[in-house]
């Protein structure tokens, strides 16, 4: 399934001067066959590429936007703020007030320093644990993604304790020689690495939602177990919210499992689709910082005011306007709606949700939990059922691996739209 004929002309444009035609690799395609819809504008729940064709879209920017496209109170807001200048290098209120919004809504913290990206949000948190517990190794999980920090770009062993191996050319193996890679769901291998290694562990960062490989939704009893031992030995809980984060609810993760990590990391909606990303913490662990600590961050455009505006109207207008009850709602709905589709398919499908994130696992009755779990045929089976939608228009993720996203602009009809669209689909895999 590839775009129109303006949409491979541009493409093919892109390819001549961006490295596989993106500046994000997913975008490209190469999971599901085809060349990508170049876009010219999205409103709502529509995005039009460059051939006027219309995609009813649940991707959403891949998460920021919970408003949906080009919310007209956001769009508003960001040319006001425009209008009093980009950028300053210096304090400004919009960062004030959408740090004061942060500290209100997410549990157990009380500072948040900005940034522009997820990766930068995790990069940083993770220099603070270390300078902060003068510990160096950090623990991830096999099947969650925390950017494209070097040390955190490891691949896992099939369910076994690995010593972190990069999973990218240009990542020396003694840059990741301090991260070790535990499966998800697994108490056991959590508590024979801290039992061998506990002292010199800084902290474990999880996605508390793990939803970039798949969406393997956990046990709370293994995030307890996190938090239990990471207590017990001195470490620090560092939960991944990038995705999570102001979609699942104010407090994000940390509120749904009632769990307190002693860092969050933030990006996506906090950024209202602008270029933003947040780390947070207790104040005596973000004192650590510079210029108060000896922990150096810092950045050229953070808590920009154009970005920090935009942050700050969308998580308002969710607020006051019942926003994650509404998509909590709509997320139901769905389920109901894909759940029926899914009865009928060809293939065995699992639908995954939790509130407005979801996932299709294919070849499984059972919502996976750990990346492992994942049947090898999904990529495959998924391609097919992700062209008949788009040719339908209707945008999901292009990767097996990649979760969907509803947005505050969905409707009930969008919602039948997708699930009817679905039905189709599976028919035919
Ligand atoms: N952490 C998580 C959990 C993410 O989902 C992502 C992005 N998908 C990142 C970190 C990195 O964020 P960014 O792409 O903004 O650098």
């Amino acid at each position: 399934m590839s775009g129109g004929p303006q949409s491979q002309a541009w493409f093919a444009r892109a390819q001549r001067v961006l490295p596989g035609g993106v500046d994000s690799p997913v975008r490209a395609y190469g999971a599901v066959g085809g060349t990508p819809p170049v876009i010219k504008q999205a409103s709502g729940t529509t995005i039009t590429d460059v051939d006027g064709r219309q995609y009813l879209d649940f991707v959403g920017s891949w998460g920021p936007l919970i408003l949906g496209h080009a919310h007209p109170k956001v769009l508003r807001t960001i040319a006001a703020a425009c209008a009093r200048g980009t950028s300053y290098g210096a304090p400004c209120q919009p960062e004030i007030e959408l740090a004061e919004h942060v500290v209100a809504a997410y549990p157990g913290i009380d500072q948040v320093r900005f940034v522009s990206s997820g990766t930068e949000a995790v990069m940083s948190a993770i220099r603070l644990a270390r300078g902060a517990t003068g510990r160096d190794l950090i623990v991830k999980f096999s099947g969650c993604y925390h950017g494209h920090v070097d040390h955190m770009l490891v691949a896992a062993g099939s369910g076994l304790v690995t010593l972190g191996e990069p999973s990218s050319a240009g990542v020396p193996a003694r840059f990741t020689e301090l991260t070790r890679v535990l499966p998800l769901d697994d108490e056991t291998a959590l508590r024979d690495l801290f039992a061998a290694d506990g002292d010199n562990i800084a902290a474990v960062i999880v996605e508390p939602v793990p939803a970039n490989n798949g969406l393997l939704l956990q046990r709370k009893a293994f995030l307890s177990a996190l938090r239990e031992v990471c207590d017990a030995h001195g470490a620090l809980l560092i939960f991944d919210e990038v995705i999570s984060g102001f979609r699942l609810g104010p407090g994000g993760a940390a509120e749904h499992y009632d769990l307190r990590p002693d860092l969050a990391t933030f990006g996506k909606v906090i950024g209202g689709g602008m270029p933003v990303g947040a780390f947070a913490g207790r104040r005596e662990l973000m004192q650590h910082l510079s210029p108060e600590g000896a922990v150096y961050q810092a950045g050229t455009l953070s808590g920009n005011p154009v970005a920090m505006s935009a942050g700050l109207i969308t998580l308002q207008i969710l607020h006051e306007e019942n926003g994650w009850e509404r998509l909590a709602e709509l997320g139901e709905y769905l389920e109901r709606q894909v759940g029926a589709a899914v009865a009928g398919a060809a293939v065995d499908v699992a639908f995954v949700r939790i509130g407005s994130i979801f996932w299709l696992a294919m070849h499984t009755k059972t919502p996976p939990r750990t990346a492992e779990a994942i049947d090898p045929r999904a990529g495959e089976s998924y391609a097919r059922v992700f062209g008949a939608l788009l040719a339908e228009g209707v945008a999901l993720a292009p990767s097996a691996y990649e979760v969907g996203f509803l947005s505050l602009a969905h409707t009930r009809a969008d919602i039948d739209r997708l699930a009817s669209s679905l039905a189709r689909a599976l028919k035919s895999v």
